[in-house]
């Protein structure tokens, strides 16, 4: 097909032909044109590029800017309105019958700085797409525009096309969905993903000198209990509470708080020097702090909350910020503080994540042992001046390659793990056939009971009272031979379900003793609403009872409450004759430790017992 517009006319006659037709192909484009503009959804424009001045608008742009398009087209004024606002800046919202008047000074661009970034643009490239400008409305809101722009000549004046389009409502679906992936909903920190993108981007900031930074992961470590005791409400606000607590710890502008899980924090402390020594004792300050105002109680709707915390660091330079690895070091430096005791902080070393790994493969190992039968009851002797009245039973775990496991290295595993409910189920289960085999036959002269560990989580159960009934029945063991252990971490659950599971227990003939009573926060108002029948002094306490006047202070106080409250008080890890003389002298009668002998496999302590038969 020939193209008329290269065929040259050789005669006057064809040109003026020529010319009819030129002429009728430009009026079917503009109609063209002029239709697609006037439909566009789109707001298009066409203005000047040197002021800016609009040449035509379509139906779209006055709608989506709320000026009519007399307002915005003008041709024959030069005369320019200012409006000044009530804050005396000089701004031109306000039209008036005037032409000449300039996008900019009709202020559609809420940022001036906009339209002079697209016009240099435009002169360099002489298209510009997916520009992003925020727009301006007569009535003086303002929008997320996404703009389009193209240069063109119209009749020699350059002149921009520009193609908006209101995104506010995707402007905000992605501020919405860049919060929820980078914030944390209930304290509104920075989350575990934008703390990634932090650390990743250490490594790309450009530093004279090398840097060392510290990456702190933190824990509440009563969230777990609070949230299942008193709800998500309650441990929400502590939650809070808790973030505000840490961030009042950092440096603002150089250091950040994340929350990284349901009960972690993390604190990362940027440009702490060049050296180690200092970066570290650094990270320890704030670290000490931090733990200091988080054991401060939180007080949620008239009630106290406490909880313990721990803190992980891990001191790092800014060459190596894979993030995943940082946050694993620092996350072994906390299993380790927490390993250590409450309110515990520890620096990672490379000896922990040897721990961390042995830690791993002891908690798979100890999947296996309860079905291996590779788990053991011992007991301990507990007596009454010189009467033997009763044993404790402690799990032992005789481990095919590392011998006999205390239970001080596998019990909180179990506990982290949730297989505590099973083991503790076959200790209730073994030491109740115990009881009952030592019954029939008569070994022990009445009063014996025999002493059972209940972990927090295992009580917490609400199988927890059937599960131990069924283990008293099918064993035939007789209720009163047993006492079970509860520790103070039980307690700070509600106390009314506490006492509704004591009480169900003791109706049958079950006794109650308090382990480790004065390491926890138990308080005398507390403890007068359970039914309890015994309070066990902590070892802690016991072996320093000779030399630390404290130890000595806090024995004789707990020997007092307990004749206050009637309770029978026992001491435990008593390993000398002077020290049970010196708590014979404060008042208490009942030891348990290895002065009167060690834990021991059942037939041991049968053949070792005075008295048994
Ligand atoms: P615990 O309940 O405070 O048990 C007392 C611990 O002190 C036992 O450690 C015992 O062997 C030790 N001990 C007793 N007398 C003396 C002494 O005179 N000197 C010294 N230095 N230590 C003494 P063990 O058996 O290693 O148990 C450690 C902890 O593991 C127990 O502390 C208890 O919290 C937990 N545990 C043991 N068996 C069980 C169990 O069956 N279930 C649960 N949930 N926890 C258990
Ligand atoms: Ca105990
Ligand atoms: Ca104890």
């Amino acid at each position: 097909m020939k193209i008329k517009e290269h065929n040259k006319p050789a005669t006057l006659d064809e040109e003026e032909d020529w010319q009819q037709d030129e002429d009728a192909v430009l009026r079917v484009t503009e109609a063209r044109y002029r239709a697609a503009f006037e439909t566009s959804l789109d707001a298009i424009a066409i203005c000047r590029i040197d002021d800016g001045m609009f040449v035509d608008v379509n139906r779209a742009f006055s709608e989506t800017l709320g000026y009519s398009r007399d307002e915005l087209v003008s041709t024959t004024s030069t005369e320019r309105y200012t409006w000044v606002s009530p804050d005396g800046e000089n701004c031109s919202r306000e039209f008036v019958d005037v032409s000449g008047v300039s996008i900019c000074d009709l202020g559609i661009w809420t940022h001036p700085e906009d339209w002079s970034n697209l016009t240099q643009r435009l002169t360099r490239h002489l298209t510009c797409r997916d520009y992003e400008a925020m727009l301006r409305s007569k009535d003086g809101s303002v929008f997320n525009a996404l703009i389009c722009a193209a240069l063109i000549n119209l009749e020699g004046v350059a002149c921009i096309h520009l193609v908006c389009r209101d995104v506010s409502d995707k402007k905000e679906a992605e501020d919405k969905i860049y919060c929820l992936s980078y914030f944390d909903s209930v304290t509104g920190m920075p989350n575990r993903e934008m703390l990634r993108e932090q650390l990743g981007g250490l490594s790309a900031a450009p530093s004279s000198k090398p840097q060392l930074n510290a990456l702190l992961t933190i824990s509440l470590d009563a969230l777990a209990t609070i949230s299942e005791v008193y709800g998500l409400a309650i441990a929400d606000q502590i939650l809070q509470e808790g973030a505000q607590r840490i961030a009042s710890c950092i440096r603002s502008e150089a250091d950040t708080v994340a929350r990284i899980s349901a009960r972690e924090f993390a604190v990362l402390l940027t440009n702490l020097g060049p050296s180690a020594r200092r970066a570290i004792e650094s990270a320890q300050e704030v670290a000490s702090r931090i733990l200091h105002t988080l054991a401060v109680p939180y007080l949620v709707e008239n009630e106290e909350f406490v909880s313990a915390s721990n803190i992980g660091i891990h001191v790092f330079d800014s060459k190596n910020c894979e993030a995943d690895t940082l946050l694993q070091m620092s996350a072994i430096a906390l299993a380790e503080a927490k390993a250590a005791g409450r309110n515990k902080q520890l620096v990672f070393t490379p000896k922990f994540q040897e721990a961390a790994r042995a830690r791993a493969t002891l908690e798979r190992e100890l999947l296996h042992a309860l079905r291996a039968e590779q788990l053991r009851l011992f007991y301990q002797a507990q007596y009454h001046d010189s009467q033997l009245i009763g044993a404790e039973a402690l799990i032992r775990w005789k481990h095919p390659r590392r011998g006999v496991i205390s239970p001080g290295e596998f019990i909180p595993l179990a506990e982290e793990s949730g297989q505590i409910v099973p083991l503790g189920e076959w200790v209730a289960r073994t030491a109740c056939k115990q009881i009952a085999a030592w019954n029939q036959k008569h070994i022990f002269a009445a009063p014996f009971r025999v002493a059972i560990n209940i972990s927090a989580q295992q009580f917490r159960q609400c199988g927890f009272v059937p599960s131990i009934i069924h283990a008293i029945q099918s064993a035939g063991a007789d209720p009163h031979s047993i006492e079970l252990e509860l520790t103070e971490t039980t307690l700070i659950d509600d106390v009314e379900s506490v006492v509704r599971k004591m009480q169900e227990l003791k109706e049958i003939g079950v006794h109650f003793s308090l382990d480790d009573f004065g390491t926890g926060y138990s308080c005398l108002a507390y403890l007068k609403r359970l039914p309890l029948d015994k309070l066990k002094i902590d070892i802690s306490f016991t072996r320093e009872i000779l030399t630390d006047p404290g130890c000595a202070a806090i024995a004789k106080a707990i020997i007092s409450m307990s004749d206050a409250l009637g309770l029978t008080v026992i001491a435990e890890g008593v390993e000398s004759v002077e020290q049970r003389d010196y708590l014979l002298q404060l008042g208490c009668r009942y030891f348990q430790g290895f002065l009167y002998g060690p834990p021991l496999p059942a037939q041991e302590f049968v053949a070792f017992s005075p008295g048994a038969r």
